[in-house]
């Protein structure tokens, strides 16, 4: 029996090294807001230097079960057991490369979240690989992903702690200035400033509540001071007004410039400024190709562009 338990103890104790390790560095926000499910292998490297190229290639992925979240890198013991989930990803392959920008567009449900999910290996994929200049991600030190990518998630996680401490787990050593840059920046300076603690202010579910949009402000000037090499958008356009939009968007641009960049974009404006469309459908890319090259294809992009994206900040053609 103790030779049994014995494999799931060790393991146990790799992840609570890794959290340790992770908190250690100051980015516990990073902890919650990636969740990571996966372990470090012992032989990890860091993700290469320099700015990053993010490859596909063929990439099938489906959600864990539960049982299986609990035991990691067990999942090919617990997959016996367990009735295995639909896919989500059959076969997805693309590549982003630096100063470009890549946007994810499709149905609800489509898959795109799940994509972004794997780049920073909030979970590992099924069959085929991520990789980040060339580096398997799941051969990737847990600490250099989460410094590579930074993520503004469509409902960010914050702290229950002030929003200086959830600025400064971007970036540890910033000065009050920098962050208030950031905020500026990122629209939600004002905000701040109105309030009676200012960035001493507690917030989260039992402190100030924040508004999604709020929230997702917050998020990106988070993004903002700690200019990762790469930064993964999850758009939100119901979470903002159109009145800060376009500052929003220049911010934005700003912090994107030089580096690789994956956004879920629901935006007309942020769609036909990306380098390339990605159009996911069921798990799969159903078309790519530039604004313009799929409006002319007349397909899935074209009903997309019809029906769904919003035209905020930028007039239809
Ligand atoms: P999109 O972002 O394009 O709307 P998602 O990537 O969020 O799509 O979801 C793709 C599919 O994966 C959906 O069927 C969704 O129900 C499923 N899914 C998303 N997140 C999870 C999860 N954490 N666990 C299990 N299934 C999930
Ligand atoms: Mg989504």
């Amino acid at each position: 029996l103790m030779r049994l338990y014995g494999p799931l103890t060790s393991l146990s104790n790799v992840h609570v090294d890794v959290m340790t390790a992770l908190v250690s560095f100051d980015r516990v926000f990073e902890v919650l807001d990636l969740k990571p499910m996966v372990a470090e292998r012992p032989d990890a490297r860091p993700v290469p230097d320099g700015p990053v190229t993010i490859t596909f290639d063929d990439v099938h992925f489906r959600y864990p079960a539960a049982e299986e979240v609990s035991l990691a890198s067990l999942e090919s013991v617990a997959r016996q057991d367990t009735a295995p989930s639909h896919p989500v990803l059959k076969g997805v392959s693309f590549t982003a490369r630096p100063g470009r920008l890549v946007a994810l567009v499709g149905p609800s449900g489509a898959g795109k979240t799940t994509i972004t999910s794997l780049v920073s290996r909030l979970y590992d994929v099924s069959e085929g690989a991520v990789r980040l200049n060339g580096l398997d991600a799941r051969e990737a030190t847990l600490a250099s992903l989460r410094d590579t990518v930074g993520v503004v998630a469509q409902d960010p996680h914050l702290f229950h702690d002030t929003i200086g401490a959830n600025l400064r787990y971007a970036r540890p050593g910033a000065s009050d200035e920098e962050l208030w840059e950031a905020l500026r920046a990122a629209q939600i300076g004002e905000l701040v400033e109105g309030l009676p603690d200012g960035l001493d202010t507690v917030v989260g579910d039992r402190g100030h509540r924040l508004s999604g949009g709020e929230k997702q402000r917050l998020a990106l000037a988070r993004l903002l001071l700690k200019a990762p090499r790469v930064v993964v958008l999850d758009e939100a356009t119901a979470h903002l007004d159109s009145e800060s939009e376009a500052a929003v968007q220049q911010a934005l641009k700003t912090a994107l410039a030089g580096r690789t960049s994956l956004v879920i974009a629901h935006r007309l404006s942020t769609i036909r400024e990306a380098d390339e469309i990605l159009v996911v459908q069921d798990g799969r890319i159903a078309e790519r190709g530039t604004h313009d090259e799929l409006l002319a294809r007349g397909g899935l992009y074209a009903e997309l562009h019809r029906t769904q994206f919003s035209s905020s900040g930028s007039p239809e053609s």
